[in-house]
């Protein structure tokens, strides 16, 4: 893994921002820090502010394991192209029968996790997050609802920064969503920044010069080819991609007039 923030990297995130490149973002974790309430989740302003300059000279779209309604209140007013949640299945591929498969599991998720304090059952409609951040015994908690998710049978279990997403097995993923954007928003190559488990959905597809995939913390067990230190970094990134882009401007832009963001 490879500091794309690092002097000796600059000539790839080049290579990118001038090329007609989709940029994608996770939310939690990476556009905003992790806090112990999921409501209160915003981005700096000064995150905010980069992005809002970002979305004008460049498509950009974030892809969340929020539900697709949360990540858009957050993200309203940035001007991003798209905003898929709930992993990759919001917008494209949310289903009645995803929606049924999972609200059956609520109800049986709440049953068997009542006992534990601290311990929060979220239903995102096409998915399901429990989390423990606020749980006193965190190992026993996480363990419970480990052994509650298995039992549901036809489920995707995939652990995350003390929460346990729960997705329809087969369901689409944020790597399948990824493509599925480059390909829709016309552009050939894909830059795509997140932090957790989910994210190495995007990190495992392998295709050099067309997906470049950033992890925020440095992890030798990530598919990510290249990561950013912390979450504070995602600024200096946005900061990075701005100004190779406007130097570019002055140039005749390599790709196109793009439609800008509304
Ligand atoms: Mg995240």
């Amino acid at each position: 893994m490879r500091n794309i923030l690092a002097r000796a990297n600059r000539e790839v995130l080049e290579q990118f921002a001038w090329s007609r490149v989709l940029l994608a973002f996770d939310y939690d974790g990476t556009l905003a820090p992790i806090v112990s309430d999921p409501d209160r989740a915003l981005m700096r302003a000064t995150t905010r502010r980069l992005l809002r300059e970002l979305a004008k000279l460049y498509p950009c779209i974030a892809i969340s394991g929020r539900a697709q309604r949360d990540a858009l209140r957050l993200l309203r007013g940035v001007g991003m192209r798209e905003i898929v949640g709930n992993h990759g299945m919001e917008p494209w591929h949310a289903s009645d029968g995803l929606a049924q498969l999972v609200a059956g599991w609520v109800p049986l998720l709440q049953e068997r996790l009542a006992g534990l304090p601290g311990v929060k059952v979220e239903d995102k409609g096409f998915s399901v997050a429990v989390h423990y951040r606020r749980s006193r015994a965190k190992k026993v908690a996480r363990s419970a609802i480990l052994e509650a998710a298995g039992a549901l049978g036809d489920a995707r279990i995939i652990g995350g920064k003390l929460v346990v997403n729960i997705l329809p097995q087969g369901a689409p993923h944020k790597g399948i969503a990824l493509l599925r954007e480059r390909q829709r928003l016309e552009c050939d190559t894909a830059l795509f920044v997140g932090d957790d488990e989910t994210d190495e959905d995007v990190f495992s597809i392998h295709q050099p010069g067309r997906l470049l995939s950033i992890r925020v913390g440095r992890r030798t067990s990530s598919a990510a080819d290249y990561y950013i230190t912390s979450q504070r970094d995602i600024d200096e990134l946005l900061r990075a991609l701005l100004v190779l882009r406007q130097a570019a401007d002055l140039l005749e832009p390599p790709w196109g007039r793009q439609r800008h963001a509304t």
